[in-house]
């Protein structure tokens, strides 16, 4: 089945659920009006069904690969790119002086979401410069910014970001890549990165990667890691490409999915770079780059999500197995079981991720501290959750297929194994858990305190209409609070760790149900309520033993020793 862009989700979240009005009524949003997001959501979801999703087949069947050095995308990418070159898409939320759209990034978010969907291994590569874009913006000088910013906004150059070396994992403060100051305000660059995504392509004039080193003098660990962007071509006086840097891909990663998107081996020898950020403040400038891919990732997962459910549902529509009123499989309920579970799961990512994108906005336009405090506490659970979703629906839909969910032909398969990487790249999934409840709970759990004071609000308010969504919502919330109120009591770190993914998942779970219970007073009469009922009465309840587990403690965990654990 064509992929359908869902429009009409967003513009349900952004007018009812997540307060979009509150972004627009800002002076540096205020030209993104209602008929603006409208009109944008319909263009890009046009480029998506029409142009990007016919590409999700082909990628997976003829990946990119390495032909004597130089790297061929899949068929049809090119087009792809500068498809989404010309449309603006990848600007969409750069800086206007240099030729971005300045549009919020609650809106990037949705088009990136519908671009996943339609291809995820194209989507990769806008992503990473959109990455590279935010980096260079709040970090570079303003020559770097003049030179790179106009040509990665338009698209002729693309972005990566290098972190990942062989024993750098998600330890990134054990790299060896060095730099070293030629003295004329450049630096060479040298030490071999792995995995690095869109590490090079047969479609952009330039390639442009941020990469981590350290410098002679750099301490061990992250604080002694410094930023550097190294491009392909080094730029000529006109800021052209010139003459090739000392850089190559030396292989491509053979991956279980995500075969359009080429992950590169990087060997860096000498290569010229420019400093980004100040000297030993690397990992500084690359978080800015990092949250962003949080979000995008999170966004990649709900993409990933939409695509599954209307690719089974469509399946479920035609598929004739038993005696059911329409003949086929729809009506038996362990289908619509799942069917439910998939759309409900996607529509709480989705909200979920877009309420993130829009506390950054609001942090963005107003400077206000308390928004930067709710869009760093979402974006964990935003990457989180919205890859889990990805995965949990997508596997989801291979299961309503049935035999032909495993048969590759039908594409259902493909989601599943192309998502599956998002809850491991981008800081891993245990590991951004970790974050919540250790990092983000700094502040004595104060960020999480007032979002939850909202929540129980809002369904203390909701009580007169809805009473039987709102109740299960706000009990949720109170048992949310007491377990927060725990974690934040705890001062052995490893206590909070054994229980983040299990408490993680909870605090989604309700925010989840709290951005239905909104969806559902929008439209309390029609199919928005029944989908809230199903996620409040069906969903919801899973809190509670997440929060118990969440609060198990560690000892059990180490209770086998490793020796008994092989044994
Ligand atoms: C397809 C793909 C694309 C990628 N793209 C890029 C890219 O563009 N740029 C880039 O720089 N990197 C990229 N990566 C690398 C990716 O970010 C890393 O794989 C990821 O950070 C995890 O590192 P690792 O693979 O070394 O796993 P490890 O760090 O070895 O982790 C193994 C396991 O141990 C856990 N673990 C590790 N440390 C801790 C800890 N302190 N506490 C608790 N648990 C821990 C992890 O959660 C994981 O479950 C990509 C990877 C893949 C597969």
């Amino acid at each position: 089945m064509p992929y359908r862009a869902p429009i009409s989700d967003y513009e349900l979240l952004f007018r009812h659920v997540v307060g979009f009005d509150k972004i627009a009524a800002t002076e540096k949003f205020s030209e993104a009006s209602e008929d603006v997001v409208s009109a944008i959501l319909t263009e890009a979801g046009k480029m998506c069904e029409e142009v990007m999703a016919p590409l999700q087949r082909p990628g997976d069947l003829e990946p990119a690969r390495l032909e004597n050095g130089v790297l061929r995308t899949s068929p049809g990418y090119a087009d792809g790119w500068k498809a989404i070159a010309e449309g603006g898409w990848v600007g969409m939320s750069g800086d206007p002086e240099y030729g971005g759209m300045g549009l919020p990034i609650a809106l990037t978010t949705a088009v990136n979401e519908m671009m996943s969907a339609a291809c995820l291994s194209l989507q990769l590569a806008p992503l990473m410069s959109q990455g590279q874009i935010e980096a260079l913006e709040h970090h570079a000088s303003d020559e770097l910014k003049a030179l790179y910013l106009p040509k990665l906004i338009s698209g002729e150059w693309a972005g990566t970001m290098n972190l990942t070396e062989p024993q750098a994992g998600s330890d990134v403060g054990a790299l060896t890549s060095k730099a070293e100051a030629n003295g004329d305000g450049t630096y060479a660059v040298t030490g071999q990165k792995i995995f690095i995504s869109w590490g090079d392509n047969d479609f952009t004039q330039n390639v442009c990667h941020l990469v981590l080193a350290r410098l002679p003098d750099g301490v061990p660990g992250t604080k002694g890691i410094s930023l550097f962007l190294v491009p392909k071509y080094l730029p000529d006086e006109d800021g052209n490409p010139g003459v090739a840097n000392d850089l190559k891909v030396v292989s491509l990663e053979h991956k279980m999915g995500l075969h359009g998107s080429p992950t590169c081996v990087m060997q860096y020898d000498g290569a010229k770079g420019w400093l980004v950020g100040k000297e030993h403040g690397g990992m500084a400038a690359m978080f800015t780059m990092m949250n962003n891919a949080r979000l995008g990732v999170g966004g990649q997962g709900v993409g990933a999500a939409e695509g599954a459910y209307q690719h089974a549902l469509a399946y479920a529509l035609e598929r004739k197995q038993g005696k059911t009123p329409s003949g086929t499989i729809i009506d038996h309920a362990d289908v619509r079981r799942m069917l439910m579970g998939m759309r409900a799961d996607t529509f709480a990512a989705r909200a979920i991720m877009l309420a993130n994108a829009a506390a950054i906005d609001m942090a963005n336009a107003t400077g206000d501290s308390e928004w930067s405090a709710r869009a760093a506490l979402l974006t964990p659970i935003c990457k989180v959750f919205g890859t889990e979703a990805g995965m949990r629906v997508s596997e989801t839909g291979v299961q309503v297929h049935g035999g032909m969910g495993f048969i590759e032909e039908t594409g259902a398969a493909q989601y599943y194994r192309d998502v599956r990487v998002t809850a491991i790249y981008e800081g891993t999934n245990g590991i951004q858990a970790m974050d919540l409840v250790a990092r983000k709970m700094m502040d004595g759990g104060e960020a999480a305190s007032r979002l939850l004071d909202e929540i129980e609000d809002h369904a203390e308010q909701a009580r007169a209409t809805l009473p039987d969504l709102a109740g299960p919502v706000w009990e949720a919330t109170e048992s949310l609070r007491e377990t927060t109120e725990w974690f934040v009591a705890q001062s052995d770190m490893n206590t909070r760790f054994a229980g983040a993914v299990p408490y993680l998942h909870a605090f989604a779970r309700v925010l989840g149900a709290h951005y239905h219970l909104k969806a559902a007073q929008a439209e309390p009469k029609g199919p928005r309520f029944k989908l809230a009922r199903y996620y409040i009465n069906a969903l919801l309840p899973e809190y509670a033993g997440l929060l118990a587990q969440a609060q198990n403690g560690a000892d059990d965990l180490y209770a086998l020793s490793a020796e008994e654990l092989v044994a």
